[in-house]
């Protein structure tokens, strides 16, 4: 049997939380399991090594973050290591580079091309134990990448898959997933078992606990993923590939997003290419359109709206407001005071009439929707920002999710 462990911030965010991750590594080791690990930075610090950049400077550039930005789980890695030797467990830490992770050059957001895994396996078949920094890892030209928030998640899919392990366990400060985030809503329920599928629609539509490109590399290689908790030992969350069998309620969970802006350009004639001609220069600046709607045109005049992530919406208003002089639209209108909610399953796919569902409690509690998109097993509104936790607890009572349904 062979494991590879992950442990998030919380997991290592003290010395004596990095004592508590070793005895279950330990554990591990002691009923015979070979396990490598994979560790995030500790709890606060990445966001405390951003902030020290902003101090420098408004736009650092992502070769210089990426230097600094993992250089936090580098600490996490080494103590932990530490303390297993210190217990006379041969374990040995390793930076994204020195592990063997291969990534594009994209700084700040780059992707894993390929693991080379063989020294660790030889570790893993020695009984040693590689400790290794998520988040990170190395382009061909030697520069120091990161992955993404969240991205420890996906480095230890990602060197799950490159050693072959049996399962890959994500030890976070949750027991499982649920079917809504349990900080917002506290009568949510644990799952025993999610499919991939809708493990990703979650992931995507905002629950962070995993991040998105995790799941999608799980389910391209249907390595089994363990969500779990490091503070208790019990059975958490398998994410495993759909079970045909079972009978589906319509709606599994709610996910929901804060960080989303919206924008609209109005007055733009309707033309061929004229989305292209929005779009592409937004994707030249790496920025991710989420939803987006074009209103019917009047008189050869069109609006778009679309949304992006909070964080890149100063720097698209300005391209938009570019675009809207060069293309002689008439306004851009912007607000970055959305959010995004959705209802998630597969069920979805059997039963009828979900999205009315939820526009009717939306609209009982007087929420008003301003965009709408679906897929066979999601339907996602955006509202505004103020109610979203209003919407996350009517939606999650509405459709049953309240009570265990297993
Ligand atoms: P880590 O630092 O271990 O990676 P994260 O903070 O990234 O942990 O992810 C765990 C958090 O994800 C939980 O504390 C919880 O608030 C949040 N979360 C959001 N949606 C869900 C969900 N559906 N089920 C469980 N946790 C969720
Ligand atoms: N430390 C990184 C972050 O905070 C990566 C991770 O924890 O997954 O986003
Ligand atoms: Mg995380």
């Amino acid at each position: 049997m062979r494991v590879v462990q992950k442990f998030g911030g919380t997991s290592v965010g003290s010395i004596e939380r990095i004592k508590k991750t070793a005895d279950i590594v330990q554990a591990e080791l002691e009923r015979g399991v070979q396990v490598a690990v994979v560790v995030s930075a500790m709890s606060g610090e990445t966001n405390r090594l951003l902030a020290l950049a902003k101090e420098m400077s408004e736009q650092p550039k992502g070769r210089e973050m990426d230097a600094l930005l993992a250089t936090g789980e580098q600490v996490s890695a080494a103590l932990l290591a530490i303390e297993l030797q210190a217990r006379g467990i041969a374990a040995y830490s390793y930076n994204g580079g020195q592990a063997g992770f291969v990534t594009s050059g994209d700084h700040v957001r780059a992707r894993i091309k390929h693991v080379e895994g063989a020294h660790l396996i030889a570790h893993l078949e020695a009984g040693e134990v590689p400790v290794v920094t998520g988040f990170q890892g190395m382009d061909e030209k030697g520069n120091i990448t990161t992955l993404g928030r969240g991205g420890s998640d996906t480095s230890a899919v990602a060197l799950a898959v490159a050693v072959d392990a049996d399962v890959c366990d994500i030890y976070t400060d949750v027991d499982g997933i649920y079917t809504t985030d349990p900080r917002m809503v506290p009568k949510a329920q644990k799952m025993n078992q999610i499919s991939y599928e809708e493990m990703l629609e979650f992931a995507s539509l905002g629950a962070k606990v995993l991040q998105t490109r995790s799941v999608e590399l799980a389910m391209r290689f249907q390595m089994p993923l363990h969500l779990r908790s490091s503070f208790e030992p019990v059975q958490g969350t398998m994410v495993v590939g759909e079970d045909e069998t079972m009978e589906r309620a319509a709606v599994s969970g709610v996910a929901y997003n804060r960080d989303e802006a919206k924008i609209t350009i109005m007055g733009i004639p309707d033309q061929p290419g004229i989305a292209a001609n929005v779009f592409g220069p937004i994707a030249a600046a790496g920025v991710n359109v989420d939803v987006i709607v074009q209103n019917v045109s009047e008189q050869g005049f069109t609006d778009i709206t679309f949304t992006v992530p909070r964080s890149d919406y100063k720097q698209t208003m300005g391209i938009m407001h570019m675009l809207c002089e060069q293309m002689q639209g008439r306004v851009v209108k912007g607000d970055d005071g959305v959010a995004k909610v959705s209802v998630i399953g597969v069920g979805m796919r059997s039963h009828a009439g979900v999205a009315k569902d939820m526009f009717d409690v939306l609209a009982k509690e007087g929420v008003n929707i301003q965009m709408i998109t679906t897929s066979e097993i999601k339907v996602t509104v955006v509202i505004e920002e103020k109610y979203i936790e209003l919407a996350v607890r009517t939606l999650h009572t509405a459709f049953g999710l309240d009570q265990a349904n297993s």
